[in-house]
């Protein structure tokens, strides 16, 4: 696109965009506790599952402070589910430094946004742009899409270089008027017309202006990027259950440099509240078993029955799991620093990772069926 065509460019998106965005909770107020919020569940997250999420944590946590008093538990809790909790203890831990070192007003520069927990680049221009009309373009996968296509850029687009080259692009092409709008009509367009795959061209707004779609390479572009191998994670795990029915869970690390370090518990799971978890090494039963016998203060660890509840499966992101859970019936359930004894359909309850869900879910159908 050449520069002169830059006005009519933005005119045809930004009417577009007037005439058609939908209305999400996060666009109704300029407020940046708001945005900065949804930006960061949206961060590989549809729109459809943030929803509910962010109309619960808002009414929970209304504002920033309110978010920065809250044990982390309780944050934990109303992400339960979302996944990537590293944002969520990023996002509490943003809070509490923007309460410490902005009197719990958000900051309005760049270099100080970039300072917060969880804050990369993209978040940094999401927030300012929208909140605060700061002429700042984003660039993240959906934006870098809709550029790759309306200037045929091929290759690997996360490749450092063509990044770079994108983002000018962007820069280039903000409305400085409405930093904001122009962001979202970006990103609105990549989300709704310009997704990955099928791009709807008859209907796009800006489809004179693109090269790709004039080329008939639109669905191409952009290029793949090589895949990272799938992995494969075996692990087995343990669901005690009492009399009274009650469970065992262990808690998460205390901070994130213990769960770097912590190699016996899989960091996949052990990052909310788990079930005592270990890697399956070929043989669930008895690396479960050694490792109770080793860690609890059992008696007669070596000669417990463990009924086996089938096998859980799970994906996250290159990995695929799957979970040998095991159910261990005791007269009591072991006492231990900082784990919970608690009924088992509590653990539901809990903020939990979707997969201890699942182990929690195949006990409970075990023993409903049993
Ligand atoms: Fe995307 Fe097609 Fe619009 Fe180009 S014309 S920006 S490929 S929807």
């Amino acid at each position: 696109m050449k520069d002169e065509q830059f006005p009519e460019f933005r005119e045809a998106l930004l009417s577009w965009f007037a005439k058609f965005q939908r209305d999400l909770p996060w666009r109704r107020s300029q407020d940046p506790y708001r945005i900065w919020i949804s930006e960061i569940m949206l961060q590989q997250t549809r729109v459809a599952a943030v929803l509910p999420y962010f109309e619960r944590f808002l009414e929970r946590f209304p504002d920033v402070r309110a978010l920065a008093e809250a044990p982390q538990e309780e944050v934990l809790r109303l992400w339960s589910g979302l996944g990537y909790y590293g944002r969520a203890r990023n996002l509490h831990q943003a809070a509490k430094q923007i309460v410490a070192s902005h009197g719990g007003q958000f900051p309005r520069s760049k270099s100080e946004v970039l300072q917060l927990a969880g804050i990369g680049e993209y978040t940094a221009a999401a927030i300012l742009s929208m909140a605060f009309d700061e002429p700042a373009a984003v660039l993240d996968g959906n934006v870098a899409r809709v550029l790759a296509r309306l200037e045929a850029v091929r290759g690997d687009l996360r490749e450092p270089q063509r990044w770079r080259a994108l983002q000018t692009r962007a820069d280039e092409l903000l409305e400085r008027k409405v930093p904001g709008d122009w962001n979202q009509a970006l990103m609105e367009l990549g989300a709704m017309l310009c997704p990955p795959r099928a791009p709807r061209c008859l209907l796009c707004p800006v489809r004179q202006f693109c090269a790709a779609r004039k080329l008939g390479i639109a669905e191409e572009l952009p290029q793949k990027r090589k895949k990272r191998a799938p992995a494969a994670v075996e692990l087995a795990a343990a669901v005690f259950l009492d009399a009274d029915r009650n469970s065992l869970v262990l808690p998460p690390p205390a901070s994130s440099a213990e769960s770097q370090t912590d190699d016996y518990v899989p960091s996949l799971v052990a990052k909310l509240w788990h079930f005592p978890t270990v890697p399956a090494g070929g043989h669930p039963e008895t690396a479960l078993k050694s490792f109770l016998a080793a860690s609890l203060p059992l008696e007669n660890a070596k000669v417990l029955r463990l009924e086996a509840l089938g096998k859980v499966r799970h994906t996250v992101t290159y990995r695929r799991i799957t979970v040998w859970p095991f159910l261990v019936r005791t007269k009591i359930v072991p006492r231990l620093t900082g784990a919970k004894r608690i009924a088992l359909d509590q653990i539901l309850d809990l903020p939990i990772s979707n997969l201890t869900r699942k182990v929690a879910r195949a006990a409970l159908n075990h023993e409903t069926a049993v």
